[in-house]
């Protein structure tokens, strides 16, 4: 089990590195938001929770955690904030932190927080479909791309459902058809270009590489686009 510890501070840092290796998790440490960043980045680097402190030399805290949700949806984040600072707390929840501690902590408290962010990821992981930064939740019928939540009509759930299950696949619109509608639509019928456009206009966002891609003569396909060039 390996955290990355992401906090500016050396004390708490040293604090967190020695308590952690004590209680068996491995640790690998970023001083500054560009470190992390990196790291984050990095596709080598593997690390099953991240305790973030969010005021940080280099590349801010929020964007810290906004690369995190883009590029690793499903590891748990704990936000190291201080005593006052609800405002970070919100944000930092809104933005998908798993949870939050107040300094000075107690280090019991941290390791139960870290316990139930990580019996937490056990549970989501049997109900969630990843695909890059793409995610949907089959519990709550939440879907996200990028940290940013997607609303989504029933039909347009169960479409990107079908092509999440299907990555990288051409999908023919009789395929598509008939396992999202189930009736019988008269082959000349629009319905699956006119969806699969909804549906792409809302995953497509302009600062994002585009996923659903047409593919002529033949249907349409969930591309999983990875990092940018
Ligand atoms: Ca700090």
């Amino acid at each position: 089990m390996n955290v990355l510890v992401v906090e500016d501070d050396v004390r708490i840092t040293s604090f967190l590195v020695k308590g952690l290796k004590a209680e068996g998790y491995s640790t690998s440490v970023a001083y500054d938001g560009d470190v992390a960043n990196e790291m984050v980045e990095l596709a080598g680097a593997d690390f099953d929770l991240v305790l973030l402190d969010i005021g940080l030399p280099g590349t801010d805290g929020r964007r810290v955690l906004e690369a995190l949700r883009r590029k690793r949806p499903t590891v748990p984040v704990i936000i190291l904030t201080a005593r006052d600072d609800l405002e970070s707390k919100i944000r930092g929840l809104d933005a998908g932190a798993a949870d939050y501690v107040t300094k000075p902590f107690a280090f019991e408290e941290l390791l139960a927080r870290m316990r139930a962010a990580l019996r937490n990821v056990d549970q989501a992981s049997a109900q969630l479909l990843v695909v890059e930064d793409l995610r949907l939740d089959l519990l709550t019928k939440v879907a996200w791309r990028a940290g940013r939540r997607i609303e989504l009509s029933v039909r347009e759930w169960s479409l990107l459902e079908f092509f999440m299950r299907h990555p990288q696949q051409i999908l023919s619109r009789a395929q598509i058809l008939n396992h999202v509608w189930d009736l019988n639509f008269e082959p000349g019928s629009n319905v699956v270009d006119v969806y699969v456009g909804y549906l792409r206009r809302k995953l497509n966002r302009r600062d994002l590489q585009p996923m659903l891609q047409a593919v002529r003569g033949a249907g349409y396909r969930l591309l999983a686009p990875g990092p940018p060039a």
